[in-house]
């Protein structure tokens, strides 16, 4: 092929690969643009998951009339004028590419008027081509609208995920701005419904919208050790402690270790303004709770760190959200010492885990659509719950997303009739059959048994039909996140299927009417958590998967724990329904439910033969 110069258009669309990704990433830019231009009000709306339209509008300083056209041409920018001044950069923008990028891969509108001019310039954007330009008359500050994203760039449209996954992206970085931001007043709209506002007050405001008045009012203000409790004022948790180096200060909120989540994403940090992500400073925060959280569990943690910028180098990366720090292992250990600081001196006291014995053994009697009754707390504390913990945040392996047909697997065999010994470690029971000795989890053994029974009401009543649903005597408010909202919200009829009655109940709320059968016994509010946790996880799945996530999800909770003394009935009972399942070898997520060791390999074990 003979080498030729790129058009300007062709290169901008190469550029566009780098920044703009997908509609997130378009809201992303436009945001900081506003931020930059000293705006005090952002409203963001989106249409389709942000393929059919991203409007970003501000009221911040404006483009002037004569400036509009340039700002849309590549590496064009008002906030670097030298190589030194990349040494140091103040602002979320500096490379002039964003708005080039866009609109290489879009149509787009313009609409600014700038603080010292009286009317407004429009501009129109097609490809990058200009289309039309006129005066109009407009408020101070810049509207951007871009529409039908990857019209020219069909290929970049197929790495599009789901508009529920899109949807999700664009809330992420809305309410990461708007608490990097709190006196900026932030509006989100999807398909004209507004999904997040931000009132333009102070940081627990904005954690209160984005985490709901029950764990903002939890959170524990980020302070260096040795201050009293009359200095819990924001402003003076700003102040580093004398340790760590003077330039570097942490500061924001985090939550105390007994309110927990199921994986990292509610760890956001901040470097003077910038959302970024750091696996090694997330590590640290993590590493700050060691030990104080249950295993497979993490911290929410809102961190902003502030440093001259000549610490940190931010132009690494093409979004700038990677960045490189001077001092990486100062700025590590000053966020694990403020975060390790303030839960050890502020935190409550942690409840004293305590599992009480299960004293109904009717909830294993077959037939019986209940869980079992859990009084204490309902996450799980053993190591291989945290094993498979791991292995589930990492992904939902192919097995573990689908519902199996039970009878594919009959061939695992069915199991010999067992006498319960005893049980070990309040985690495993102990059983002998006519082959020598059998170990069982308690825990996996469980959700199989739940899970088959599941299945089994499912395929008699019918998916028309729905699950046995228990209904709630009053209905209870769950508060989600907006982006657990948007999840929880486009699956109203699969959790109705499968027993959950949840309606709508205001911003982010929603009023839980009804669960599953074998959940009645659990806090409803939490079961829902974690149903929405679990779709959180990753990607969004297949439709088809979602229904078996949440099923999976739903039998894991109502399972009787590892840690959990049993009485004989209630092994006994286990232990029968385990050997009725179709499929007992496995945990419905493919983890075994019982060792065998045979009589044989005893024998031979203990030299007798
Ligand atoms: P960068 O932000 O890296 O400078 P952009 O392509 O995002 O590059 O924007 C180009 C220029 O357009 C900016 O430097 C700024 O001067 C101007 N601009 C873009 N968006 C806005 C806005 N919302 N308000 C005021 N000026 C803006
Ligand atoms: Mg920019």
């Amino acid at each position: 092929m003979p080498i030729i110069v790129l058009t300007d258009q062709l290169a901008s669309q190469i550029a566009a690969g780098e920044v703009v990704e997908r509609p997130a990433s378009v809201v992303k830019e436009l945001i900081e643009n506003a931020i930059d231009a000293g705006a005090k009000t952002i409203n963001v709306d989106i249409r389709g998951g942000g393929r059919e339209l991203v409007q970003v509008a501000d009221n911040g300083y404006g483009i002037g009339g004569g400036e509009v056209e340039t700002a849309f041409l590549r590496h064009a920018t008002s906030k670097l004028e030298s190589a030194e001044d990349l040494k140091s950069i103040r602002t979320l923008g500096f490379r002039g590419e964003a708005l080039a990028a866009i609109a290489a891969v879009s149509r787009v509108t313009a609409v600014s008027r700038s603080v010292d001019e009286s009317a407004g310039t429009r501009l129109t954007l097609e490809g990058g081509k200009l289309t039309s330009k006129e005066i109009v008359g407009a408020p101070q500050g810049t509207v951007i609208a871009v529409a039908n994203l990857f019209y020219n760039v069909p290929a970049r449209l197929k790495f599009l995920k789901s508009v529920t996954t899109e949807k999700r992206l664009i809330d992420e970085y809305v309410t990461r701005y708007a608490l990097a931001y709190p006196g900026i007043r932030f509006r989100l709209t999807h398909d004209n419904r507004i999904t997040f506002q931000s009132i333009g007050g102070n940081l627990l405001d904005v954690l209160t919208a984005v985490y709901g008045p029950d764990t903002a009012k939890q959170l524990l203000v980020l302070r260096a050790q040795g201050r009293t409790s009359s200095d819990e004022t924001e402003e003076k948790a700003t102040t580093p402690s004398s340790d760590m180096p003077a330039t570097i200060e942490v500061s924001g909120y985090v939550a105390p270790p007994d309110l927990n989540w199921s994986n990292r994403n509610q760890i956001t940090l901040y470097v003077n303004g910038r959302w970024i992500k750091d696996n090694r400073l997330t590590y640290a925060v993590i590493q700050a709770y060691h030990t104080l959280l249950p295993v497979g569990r993490f911290p929410l943690a809102v961190v902003f760190m502030s440093m001259p910028p000549e610490m940190v180098d931010v132009n690494v990366h093409p979004a700038k959200t990677e960045v490189r720090f001077r001092q990486a292992n100062a700025v590590f250990g000053a966020i694990q010492r403020t975060v390790r600081q303030t839960l050890i001196s502020d935190s409550p006291i942690p409840h004293a885990t305590h599992f009480s014995s299960i004293t109904d053994p009717a909830l294993f009697a077959s037939g019986d659509q209940k869980g079992h009754v859990q009084t204490g707390d309902p996450i799980d504390t053993s190591e291989l719950d945290l094993k498979w913990n791991t292995e589930l945040s990492t992904g939902f392996g192919a097995e573990g997303d689908s519902i199996e047909s039970p009878q594919m697997t009959d061939s695992a065999g069915k199991l010999p009739i067992m006498r319960v010994v005893g049980q070990v470690g309040a985690s495993y029971i102990i059983t002998e059959g006519p082959e020598g000795l059998y170990l069982i989890d308690q825990h996996a053994a469980h959700e199989r048994v739940l899970y088959e029974k599941f299945m089994s009401a499912w395929e008699e009543n019918g998916t028309q039909e729905g699950m046995v649903s228990q209904g709630l005597v009053s209905g209870i408010a769950v508060q989600l996140s907006p982006s657990q909202a948007t999840i929880l919200g486009d699956q109203l009829e699969l959790m109705e299927r499968i027993g959950f009655q949840i309606e709508p109940f205001g911003p982010n709320t929603f009023m839980v009417r009804s669960v599953p059968a074998m959940l009645t016994k659990l806090d409803p509010a939490r079961s829902v958590q974690e149903v929405v946790e679990d779709l959180e996880r990753g990607d969004a799945p297949l439709q088809s998967r979602i229904e078996s996530r949440i099923i999976l999800r739903v039998c894991k909770s109502a399972a009787v724990k590892a840690g959990q003394t049993l009485s004989r009935q209630e092994m006994e009972a286990m232990v029968r329904q385990l050997e009725g399942c179709r499929n007992p070898h496995t945990c419905p997520h493919g983890r075994p439910t019982l060792i065998h060791l045979s009589a044989t390999q005893l024998a031979r074990e203990f030299g007798r033969k």
